[in-house]
């Protein structure tokens, strides 16, 4: 397939060079250059996604993912497929998919999870919202990029599904982190700490995949001196996403609130890039009182 692939930073540009690896004609545009292996380079978004079956965003945000889709859709072939692999707001995606809809084309909003490593390794998560159809098309792409696509329903369900989870993961890894802090200042191990708990009621993925106190548990970024992995601002990022949802739909978020503000504090306070699960030494640091 030819395609046009728009945002070529972290993310946007291995997933780009596996595309290109796997045999697909990829024309590549980011206004901070084209450093993608088997990408070519176009001088503008328009120019990239010209004559292509597919156009791929991964940007940072919704602002600019409309500023881009504005300069490409009109610019696409009728029945090309425009698949938005960057995190966004639910209703940007449902807007998207209508303006495509309009104007003859496909489109998913098709965030992801699996970080950096997965985009390298092509074994990404893709949450898929949109038509079956356009999901069926844009599989064969998906499956070389990632592990997995699930097609979790109509435009805008993959970035619901992706706060959501980022949400509980946000949660899940301040509540291991608070747990961790207690349990030094209660005088327990840490390795005792992680062999009870990741086979315990309190198992979760942040405490036995990714686990926050360094040295014990599989390798993570605690045994790096908390380099990212994740950044504690993409976590804040995708927590603003999920509260701005659930105030949009009237839903009860209190632990997302909670992680949403405690996220805003830690990186006011010296946590900006740092991985998410530098929160660990942060709580450590602070004592009983409200922080
Ligand atoms: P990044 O900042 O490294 O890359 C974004 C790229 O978009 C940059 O290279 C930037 O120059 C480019 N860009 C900005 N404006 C543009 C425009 N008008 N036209 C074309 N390109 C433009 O970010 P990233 O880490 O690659 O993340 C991309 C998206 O993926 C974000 O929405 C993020 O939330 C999401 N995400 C990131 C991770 C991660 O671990 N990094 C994990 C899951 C999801």
């Amino acid at each position: 397939m030819k395609i046009g692939f728009i945002g070529l930073g972290n993310m946007g540009s291995p997933m780009a060079a596996n595309l290109a690896a796997a045999g697909h004609e990829v024309i590549g545009f980011d206004p901070a250059g084209v450093r993608a292996e088997g990408v070519g380079t176009a001088q503008s978004a328009a120019e990239a996604i010209k004559g292509a079956d597919v156009a791929l965003t991964m940007l940072p945000s919704g602002t600019i993912l409309r500023d881009v889709a504005t300069d490409i859709i009109p610019a696409m072939d009728p029945g090309a497929v425009f698949i938005d692999c960057s995190t966004v707001e639910v209703d940007t995606a449902r807007d998207l998919a209508e303006v495509c809809g309009a104007a003859g084309l496909f489109s998913l909003d098709a965030p992801v999870s699996g970080g950096t490593a997965g985009a390298t390794s092509g074994t990404l998560t893709f949450m898929v919202g949109g038509p079956e159809q356009a999901f069926e098309k844009a599989r064969p792409l998906l499956e070389i990029m990632g592990a997995r696509a699930i097609h979790c329903g109509p435009a805008g369900a993959g970035q619901a599904a992706k706060i959501c989870n980022n949400m509980i993961l946000g949660a899940t890894m301040i509540a291991t982190c608070e747990a961790f802090a207690l349990a030094d200042k209660l005088g327990l191990e840490q390795q005792a700490m992680f062999d009870v708990v990741s086979t315990s009621s309190g198992s979760s993925w942040s405490m036995n995949t990714y686990c926050p106190a360094p040295g014990v548990g599989p390798a993570s970024p605690a045994d790096n001196g908390y380099e990212p992995g994740f950044a504690a601002d993409l976590m804040l990022k995708d927590l603003r996403l999920a509260l701005g949802a659930a105030e949009r739909v009237d839903a009860a978020v209190p632990l997302g609130r909670a992680a949403r503000d405690l996220y805003a504090r830690f990186i006011d306070e010296g946590g900006t890039g740092r991985d998410f699960s530098a929160m660990l030494p942060y709580l450590r640091a602070a004592g009983f009182s409200p922080i």
